[in-house]
């Protein structure tokens, strides 16, 4: 037996926290949140690989501590295993920084308020410094790691394509997000490659942290609660969908909009998700129920009762403690676990196949051929590994089963005539022919034509249009309410049809307030107090939309106006010039959402729709980008 040396034991030991890039972004963010930082900047190259860079506002690093800042174990959160039970900060285990030194090249930047100028030391493997030099960059820390697991082929070889690289991004956007909805004030930016991915300015409260990131058609349908238990301390506030919410607009087909805290800390709980699952799925009672709803729940209980939880053994956390542990963490657990099963295998197979030559004595698993492809690169014999999957198939053939299906030649030529007479039919017939390398272009041919077709425009647009016709935009209460008079609205035919509205509807015989939805739909409150007699009635404006810059008295004249001269009778005819532009940047920011892999039945079904919604009358997406790019007619055959 014998001792591994010290840098492989690092190595090993780091490998066990840092396992992605997302894992690297999530220690560095702690640690500039635990700093009081109130602005990050994530910068990643070539999906972090060739750089992550993360860098905060915070109180910075002293010039004393920076010798031992990476060093493993070495932290200035708690001082003994007693603090734990006051523990207020996301780290305490002073291992992170170490942790990433060993998997990467690690430069820190760092300046204190008491700093006259900012140094960058240069750490090595085990988080030594091996030079230092004075730098420009203003109060806070930059945290540079570059070449990320140089070291560890195996693990590199993990993300050799370019969906698990997207994939990842979109794990750090996920992160990013969360703590965007968890910290109000935080701002922050997220850059891939020099372009803006992601970002967020400084909010007051959480309502509207999540109205920035899930815009205000979404957060229209979503209500806040608050419960708070004496006697076990616990405390739960946030928002979840609305008792009457459009579900189309509070539900997701994955779990990443639905946000759980515990004591500040983006949680991964099944228990807790599945309950809320539950309930809503209970309400909207459609073929919905894979959806997961929007939400976000904020659980925050004494320190002293999770202590348990944060034993310094890590392997520990990730395993046993749901509740506490980071749903980061148990992903990251989750990739570690895979990668040493991979590893595992690809160290038994390489063994069997180089020391048996036992075509016969392997049995592969369904694992082996599902991978076969991936560990190609990584085995060295390949004729080998050729003949072992040539065994397989072999194999394979030897149990096939023989089931005889009952076949007619001229049935299938009439209904092939059938289905070629119903596609002449259908003049305008379009035919989807398969989607090219980008998720956005389409093959499609109508009749002669070959066009690229591309449907995140025509979701666009149909989004645009759903929201024009029925989004409501939400009123919030004005401080002081605007009496309307005729002065105010410059003459009385407008009063006259806001009066017109209340005689329509015959429950205005004491205070209340405008149903009418052409109103009421573009954020106007309006109520109406009854005077001695019907002409004595006053108008006020209780409540506004204020997700809309310089919204007023004058917003509400166009939509009068348009009711007035252009006769609008639907919500979608009135709508402000304001609240059209609004609703188109919603529309553009909720088609982003979409995923970035459309199945062709998604691809019909927004065909589909497309016609159904728009005929021949809108080719374009909101910016007027056409659906449709012409490619070629082909020659006519006959
Ligand atoms: P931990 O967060 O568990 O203490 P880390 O290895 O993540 O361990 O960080 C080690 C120490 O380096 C921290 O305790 C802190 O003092 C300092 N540090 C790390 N990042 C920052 C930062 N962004 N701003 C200020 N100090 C930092
Ligand atoms: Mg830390």
């Amino acid at each position: 037996m014998k001792q591994l040396p010290a840098a492989t034991v690092r190595l090993l030991s780091s490998s066990q926290i840092i396992t992605s890039v997302v894992s690297v972004v999530k220690e560095l963010i702690e640690n500039s949140l635990d700093a009081g930082a109130t602005s990050i900047d994530v910068k990643l190259e070539n999906y972090g690989f060739d750089k992550i860079e993360v860098r905060d506002n915070g109180e910075g690093i002293k010039a004393v501590d920076a010798p031992v800042m990476a060093m493993k174990y070495y932290t200035s959160k708690i001082s003994s295993h007693e603090d734990l039970e006051n523990l207020t900060t996301y780290g305490f285990r002073g291992e992170a920084l170490g942790s990433i030194c060993c998997v990467a090249e690690v430069l820190i930047t760092t300046r204190t308020a008491a700093d006259n100028f900012s140094t960058q030391y240069v750490l090595d493997g085990s988080g030594h410094i091996l030079s230092q030099k004075p730098s420009h960059l203003g109060q806070g820390t930059t945290v540079t790691a570059l070449r990320l697991f140089k070291n560890l082929p195996v693990r590199k070889q993990f993300y050799s394509t370019t969906k698990k690289c997207k994939d990842e991004i979109k794990k750090v956007l996920d992160l990013l997000i969360s703590y965007g909805v968890l910290k109000p004030d935080l701002r922050i930016v997220f850059v891939h490659n020099k372009a803006v991915i992601w970002q967020k300015t400084r909010v007051s409260d959480h309502k509207m942290a999540l109205m920035s990131v899930l815009g205000t058609a979404i957060m229209g349908n979503m209500e806040s609660f608050q419960y708070h238990s004496e006697e076990s301390q616990i405390y739960l506030s946030g928002f979840l969908p609305k008792h009457d919410a459009d579900h189309s607009f509070t539900s997701l087909s994955t779990p990443e909009r639905s946000f759980i805290f515990i004591n500040s800390r983006p949680v991964h709980h099944k228990d807790i998700l599945k309950l809320i699952r539950h309930y809503y799925n209970l309400k909207c009672l459609k073929e919905s129920t894979r959806l997961y709803p929007i939400f976000f729940l904020k659980i925050d209980v004494p320190t002293a009762d999770v202590d348990i939880n944060l034993t310094p053994d890590k392997s520990q956390v990730l395993l046993q403690n749901k509740p506490q542990n980071s749903r980061y963490e148990e992903k990251a657990a989750k990739d570690l676990e895979r990668y040493n099963g991979q590893m595992k295998r690809a160290i038994e197979q390489e063994s069997q196949i180089s020391f048996k030559d036992g075509r016969k004595k392997i049995k592969p698993s369904s694992w082996n051929l599902a991978q076969k492809h991936k560990l190609k690169t990584s085995l060295s014999n390949q004729p080998k590994l050729d003949e072992l999957f040539q065994s397989q198939i072999e194999k394979k053939s030897q149990n096939i089963k023989i089931v005889q299906i009952p076949f007619s030649m001229k049935n299938l030529k009439i209904n092939f005539q059938k289905q070629k007479k119903f596609d002449l039919e259908e003049k305008d017939e379009l035919c989807l022919i398969h989607n090219l390398r980008f998720p956005d272009a389409w093959l499609i041919t109508s009749k002669t034509e070959v066009m690229l077709l591309n449907p995140y425009r025509v979701e666009e647009a149909l989004l645009f249009k759903r929201l024009l016709e029925n989004h409501k935009i939400p009123a919030e209460p004005l401080e002081k309410p605007i009496i309307l008079t005729e002065s105010l609205l410059n003459g009385s035919h407008y009063l006259e049809i806001l009066h017109k509205m209340t005689a329509d509807d015959q429950r205005y015989s004491e205070s209340a307030y405008l149903s009418d939805p052409r109103l009421t739909a573009n954020g106007f409150k309006i109520k109406l107090i009854p005077g001695v007699s019907i002409t004595e009635n006053y108008l006020e404006i209780e409540g506004m939309a204020n997700c809309l810059p310089f919204y007023g008295v004058m917003d509400l004249k166009e939509i009068l106006d348009a009711i007035l001269n252009k006769n609008a009778k639907e919500v979608f005819e009135c709508r402000p010039r304001k609240v059209i532009s609004y609703l188109e940047g919603e529309a553009v920011r909720l088609s982003r959402q979409l995923p970035m892999h459309l199945s062709k039945e998604d691809i019909q079904d927004i065909i589909y729709r497309m016609k159904h919604q728009f005929g021949n009358e809108i080719k374009g997406c909101v910016h007027g980008r056409p659906f449709f790019h012409h490619l070629t007619h082909l020659p006519e055959t006959t």
